[in-house]
C-alpha cells in the first residue's frame, strides 16, 4: 500500500514521512483512497469505512463499485476510463450508499501520481459530500420552474380579463359585464401581487434583512385591518372571536404578514366553504391566534413539512396557485418573535392554523 500527498511530483522512500502523511489522511473529513491503473482500490482512509459501514476486504479491488448508485455506475466507469486515458486530474459527481442505505451525492476527484519518470503509477481519489449543495440546486431549479408557471397563470387570466373589459366598454360602457371583468382582472392582479410579495419576502427572510420593530399591538384590531380586503372580496365570511382587548409587544407589520398569509390560505384552500373563524386567546403569558377553515384539510403525514421552504402538500392540485413559501415565511417571523406556529387538520373537514406570541415581547 502506498501513500503520497503531493501526487504531481513526489515519490518517497522515507518511512517516517509516509507514516505522518498517512496519519493526516486518516483524519481528513473527505473520503480518500488510492487505485491502480486498472481501477483496483488498494487503500481507503477511515472516513470511507465509517461512511460505507464496510471493511477493506469487502471494498478492495473492484469491491468499491457495490456502494456506487446503480444509475451512476456506468457513467462513473466511463468517466474514470476517460480520465485515466487523458492522465489529467478530473471530477465526477456520483452517489455513494451510506451505511444506513441512504445514497448521498459526492464530488469525486481523481488525481494521477507520477512515478518520477513521467509515467502514471497510480491514482489518488477524494470524495466530498455535496448532497446539500445538490439539494439546494434542485430547489433552485424547482423554484424557477414553479415560479414561471405560477406567475404565468394569473398573468394570462389578467390579460384575458382586460381584453374582455376593453371589448365590453367599447360595445356598451354601462354593460353589467364591465364590473364583472374588472373584478376578475383585480382578483388575478391580487394573486400576482401575492406571489411577488412571497418572492420578495423570502429573499428578505433568508438574508435576515427583516427588522423587527416591536410596539404594543391590539390583536383583534390588527386582524380587522388585515382582513378588510378579504372581506371586501366577499367570497368568505370572516368571524373574529375571543379576547378583544389582548395586546402584544410585537412588530405589527410582520404579524400582519402572518395573519394575511394564514387567512389567504384559509380562503384559497376552502373553495367549497365560505366560513373562516379567527380566535384570539391567551395562556400563561402567551397570546394565541388561530385561523380555522372548513376546506380541503391536510393529510397527517404532510403536516410536519408544511413550514419548510417550497413545500406544497399537493403540487398536483393546479387550481391552487402558490410557491410553498408563505408558511415558511410565517414560521420565520413567529420564530423571531419567540413564539410557535402549528396546525391541526383533518382531510375534507378543514384546518386550524395557529401561532403564539409572548405577550411582553
Ligand atoms: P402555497 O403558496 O403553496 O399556498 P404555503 O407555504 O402558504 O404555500 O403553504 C404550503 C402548503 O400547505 C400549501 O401548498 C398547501 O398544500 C398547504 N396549506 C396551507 N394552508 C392550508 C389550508 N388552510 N388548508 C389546506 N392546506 C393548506
Amino acid at each position: 500500500m502506498r501513500f503520497i500527498m503531493n501526487p504531481l511530483s513526489f515519490s518517497f522512500n522515507d518511512m517516517e514521512r509516509e507514516t505522518s502523511f498517512r496519519a493526516i489522511v486518516e483524519l481528513l473529513p473527505q473520503i480518500t483512497w488510492t487505485i491502480d491503473d486498472n481501477g483496483q482500490a488498494d487503500y481507503f482512509n477511515r472516513r470511507w469505512f465509517d461512511y460505507t459501514g464496510l471493511d477493506f476486504e469487502q471494498t478492495k479491488g473492484y469491491g468499491w463499485q457495490q456502494v456506487v448508485h446503480p444509475d451512476d455506475l456506468d457513467n462513473a466507469l466511463m468517466a474514470c476510463q476517460d480520465i485515466r486515458a487523458s492522465g489529467i486530474a478530473s471530477d465526477i459527481e456520483l452517489r455513494y450508499e451510506r451505511a444506513d442505505g441512504v445514497y448521498r451525492w459526492h464530488l469525486t476527484r481523481l488525481q494521477p501520481v507520477n512515478d518520477g519518470e513521467g509515467n502514471i503509477s497510480y491514482w489518488i481519489g477524494t470524495s466530498t459530500d455535496i448532497e446539500e449543495l445538490k439539494q439546494l440546486q434542485q430547489q433552485k431549479d424547482d423554484f424557477i420552474s414553479i415560479a414561471s408557471h405560477e406567475l404565468k397563470t394569473p398573468l394570462t387570466s389578467l390579460s384575458g380579463s382586460l381584453q374582455m373589459l376593453q371589448k365590453a366598454i367599447h360595445i356598451n360602457p354601462s354593460s353589467e359585464k364591465v364590473p364583472a371583468y374588472a373584478n376578475r382582472a383585480s382578483r388575478s392582479l391580487s394573486k400576482l401581487v401575492r406571489l411577488l410579495e412571497d418572492m420578495v419576502n423570502i429573499t428578505r427572510v433568508r438574508y435576515d434583512q427583516e427588522k423587527i420593530n416591536k410596539k404594543w399591538t391590539n390583536l383583534t384590531d390588527l386582524i380587522g385591518e388585515c382582513c378588510e380586503q378579504e372581506r371586501l372580496a366577499g367570497t368568505h365570511t370572516i368571524m373574529t372571536s375571543g379576547n378583544k382587548d389582548l395586546a402584544v409587544y410585537a412588530d405589527p407589520q410582520r404579524i400582519d404578514q402572518v395573519i394575511v398569509n394564514l387567512v389567504n390560505n384559509a380562503i384559497k384552500y376552502s373553495p367549497k366553504s365560505n366560513r373562516i373563524e379567527i380566535n384570539v386567546s391567551h395562556h400563561e403569558g402567551m397570546a394565541k391566534v388561530s385561523v380555522t377553515d372548513y376546506g380541503i384539510g391536510i393529510r397527517s403525514e404532510k403536516i410536519p413539512h408544511l413550514f419548510e421552504r417550497y413545500y406544497r402538500a399537493d403540487p398536483s392540485m393546479i387550481e391552487f396557485s402558490g410557491f410553498g413559501l408563505g408558511l415558511y415565511i410565517c414560521a420565520e417571523i413567529i420564530k423571531r418573535h419567540g413564539g410557535e406556529i402549528g396546525v391541526d387538520s383533518q382531510v375534507g373537514e378543514g384546518s386550524t392554523f395557529w401561532f403564539t406570541l409572548p405577550i411582553n415581547g
